[in-house]
């Protein structure tokens, strides 16, 4: 396969001699860098004073893989990253368009950012790669790279929800973005129902047409996929065995006595749908006094964007859920919902989702949700958990033998928590059996093989 020049908005440059990772989108791109040779472009986290902004990417090769970086400024983090990527174009592709705060210089910012990346990234390029783009921070990215004479196959996946073509319009300069977008010679989605929105907005919103393998638009082709993001189930399920023998697991095993753990992991975002969780679980202690004392669903809600308001407003709400229903159902010995504010290491999470009886997966919408199917991965065959998992979720298009959610209905989930919590062993193994086969069928490793295939066909014939 051709060297790779891969660009997302963040890059984390491992520690030389770093143990890897278990499984998980980074370390899949670092596989398929390291497969085809190659570098990695993107922000390093870091922001600094615009006068501090050094002129090209700091470089750095870590097990035969480049990675070039670069830090923000702090105008740019506030424009292109907290403002237009995370409070117009996240609120929007998930289905919440009364949460954008949709600003013109924050669109300045977006587009500005893109602008200076391009410029970076062309004196990396060596001439026959492919450059492959990552989500929603850089959907300009190829026509600003195609402004600057770039010829290479130029592909771009989308890791989060497209949004209707009606949702779409509710953005200011929908169109522009849209018109930008469409410079990638490949757009790749996480399901059909994504794909399908995509080409919708193409052709009602630039006047695209339909063919076999995309959209004509302008005299070329926009190449359009559905490919989802997978997992590495062996890799996982290994990894979740070993640490259940933790002692960090096994403490928790302990804590929780004869208990039956329902559990949720999820980055503190408003999309995860965490509220309506909670209130489905306090529904199902108010409605069957047989889970008393019984159950324990322990919600792992680590830090994310705690910059932006509508972040910081929410682990308040959640704070004040869980101190309700312990305040209202709690007894000497039983504390019903164990709320923690932090992040683990995924390895401790496998071993936390092996232990557990009912994995909650329960977004408003999400692109794909990694965690449903981490939790399918690390289950023990002889005795699986039960998912329940939200229909809007990108994995729900794969895993029809979870219980399935409509995570608006608060009634209707805590009847799903119940029919998890009292599943008999039979049934649990058959619908994790049907849910691992697909999972391995669609492997990670699958998944950037075949976007990689799919951009190398976009290459003009010689
Ligand atoms: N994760 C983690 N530690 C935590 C919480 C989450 O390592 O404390 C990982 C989780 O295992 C998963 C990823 O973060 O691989 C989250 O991906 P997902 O697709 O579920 O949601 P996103 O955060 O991308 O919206």
């Amino acid at each position: 396969m051709s060297r790779l020049l891969v660009v997302s908005n963040r890059v984390n440059v491992p520690r030389k001699r770093q143990k890897p990772q278990a499984g998980g989108m980074a370390v899949a791109l670092a596989g398929a860098l390291a497969e085809c040779g190659g570098i990695w472009f993107g922000w390093n986290g870091r922001v600094v004073e615009a006068e501090a902004m050094p002129e090209s990417p700091e470089f750095t090769e870590v097990d035969g893989i480049g990675y070039a970086t670069t830090p923000l400024t702090a105008m740019e983090h506030e424009r292109y990253y907290a403002g237009f990527a995370n409070s117009v174009l996240w609120p929007l592709c998930h289905f919440m368009p009364g949460r954008m705060q949709y600003r013109r210089e924050d669109r300045a910012g977006y587009a500005a950012v893109n602008q200076r990346f391009a410029r970076q990234i062309a004196p990396l390029l060596g001439g026959d790669e492919l450059i492959w783009v990552h989500d929603y921070h850089l959907a300009p990215l190829a026509a600003e790279l195609r402004a600057l004479g770039v010829q290479q196959p130029i592909g771009f996946f989308l890791h989060i929800p497209f949004p209707s073509f009606g949702l779409l319009r509710a953005m200011p300069d929908w169109r522009q973005w849209l018109e930008t977008l469409a410079h990638f010679d490949l757009i790749t989605l996480q399901t059909p129902e994504d794909r399908r929105a995509l080409e919708t907005a193409l052709v009602y919103g630039l006047g695209g047409r339909v063919v076999d393998d995309g959209i004509r638009l302008h005299d070329r082709t926009v190449r359009t996929a559905a490919r989802p993001v997978g997992v590495e189930v062996d890799q996982l399920a290994a990894t979740a065995a070993e640490t259940a023998h933790s002692r960090r697991v096994q403490r928790l095993v302990s804590s929780l006595g004869q208990r039956e753990l329902m559990i949720g992991v999820e980055r503190l975002d408003y999309s995860k749908g965490l509220p309506n969780r909670f209130d489905a679980y306090e529904h199902l202690l108010e409605t069957r006094r047989q889970r008393h004392g019984r159950t324990v669903f322990m919600q792992i809600a680590s830090p994310s964007r705690e910059d932006i308001d509508a972040y910081a407003r929410l682990q308040e709400t959640l704070e004040s859920k869980a101190g309700h229903i312990n305040g209202r159902y709690a007894d000497f010995d039983w504390v019903p919902v164990r709320y923690l504010h932090k992040t683990f290491a995924r390895g401790s999470l496998l071993g936390f989702y092996r232990t557990a009886r009912v994995g909650l997966v329960t977004p408003l919408r999400d692109g794909m949700n990694l965690v449903a199917k981490e939790f399918v991965a690390a289950q023990d065959p002889e005795d699986p958990g039960v998912l329940v998992l939200s229909e809007l979720a990108g994995a729900a298009a794969e895993l029809d033998a979870a219980i399935q959610v409509n995570p608006n209905d608060i009634e209707g989930m805590a009847e799903a928590m119940e029919e998890a919590l009292s599943m008999p062993l039979n049934e649990r193994r058959d619908r994790w059996r049907s849910q691992i086969t697909v999972l391995r069928a669609n492997s990670l490793d699958q998944w950037w093989r075949g976007c990689l295939r799919d951009l190398e066909v976009t290459r003009p014939a010689p």
